[in-house]
């Protein structure tokens, strides 16, 4: 079945309030890969009826970056989508979601300022604004979100707790090339040599994970050697972090649970990783 197209807020937020039964969101910037429509699949087995939305979010961009250059097939999308049957997508205009005089930020505060939020300071902001509003308008039941990006997915969890969204954000593993990079959209600006390049980046957190069972467990000594993998393989490292998983505090040694996120540039494309030791 074709889903359904909605373009403005009015319209999507009318049709999500006469929808009965439980409604699935997915959001997306879409140019689709295994990863988000991983995410529409599991939607689809949970929940009534499944929301994707596509929108590229300018506010989430810093001037420097590849918002003009980021990849759109928004026709190919859409026949992704067919194909799983999902029920709607929410396709907004910037100017719908950003009209002229628009004021309002939701900002999370501290964890939105680590990993990459060192690198791009504004980038968390415009991802819990634009979130905060599209789970104002389709008031979803359950969120799908993929662990790739983990800090996003703890920042948006942090949001809906603190300003009482009904929503429950469900994470979703990450899916990843047969030779194991993780999917992104951004993976397509990579050169044939590049892409192999960026296979250190999982072959780094494999290791890590290596070096756990192996009872190595001094953070600094683990992320040495990640960074040195990423290294040799033409990387630069962005960070490389061994965190707690619901807080995302430093850790010194790794302990069960816990999670190593990496981001590196390769090339001129940066890329970012993460495993939980088990
Ligand atoms: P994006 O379009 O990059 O904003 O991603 C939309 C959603 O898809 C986010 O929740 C991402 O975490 C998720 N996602 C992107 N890549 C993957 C992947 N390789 N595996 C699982 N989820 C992913």
């Amino acid at each position: 079945m074709k889903p359904i197209l909605v373009k403005t807020a009015n319209e999507m937020a009318k049709i999500s309030r006469e929808i009965k039964g439980t409604i699935g969101f997915v959001p997306t910037m879409g140019y689709l890969h295994e990863g988000h429509l991983s995410l529409v699949r599991v939607a689809k087995k949970e929940t009534d009826v499944v929301v994707v939305s596509i929108f590229v979010n300018p506010s989430q961009f810093s001037p420097n970056e590849d918002l003009d250059e980021y990849p759109r097939d928004i026709d190919r999308d859409i026949r992704l989508l067919s194909e799983l049957n999902a029920n709607y997508i929410f396709l907004p205009t910037e100017n719908e979601v950003y009209p002229d005089g628009y004021k309002t930020w939701v900002n999370v505060e501290k964890i939105t300022q680590i990993l990459c939020g060192k690198s791009r300071p504004t980038h968390f902001r415009g991802v819990t604004t634009v979130v905060a509003k599209l789970m104002n308008i389709i008031d979803p039941d359950f969120m799908y979100m993929g662990e790739k990006d983990f800090q996003q997915l703890v920042v948006l969890k942090q949001m809906v707790k603190d300003l009482n969204f009904r929503t429950k954000i469900i994470g979703c593993p990450i899916i990843r090339e047969n030779d194991g990079l993780a999917m992104s959209s951004r993976n397509k600006y990579l050169s044939k040599q590049g892409r192999k390049n960026a296979l250190c980046l999982q072959k780094s957190l494999l290791l890590a994970q290596k070096r756990y069972n192996e009872k190595v467990f001094t953070s600094n000594k683990i992320i040495a050697e990640i960074a040195d993998l990423i290294e040799n393989n033409k990387g630069v490292v962005d960070y490389i972090e061994i965190v707690d998983s619901y807080t995302l505090e430093h850790l010194y040694e790794l302990k069960k649970g816990c999670r190593i996120l990496v981001a590196a540039i390769i090339e001129n494309t940066r890329l970012i990783d993460n495993i939980e030791i088990t």
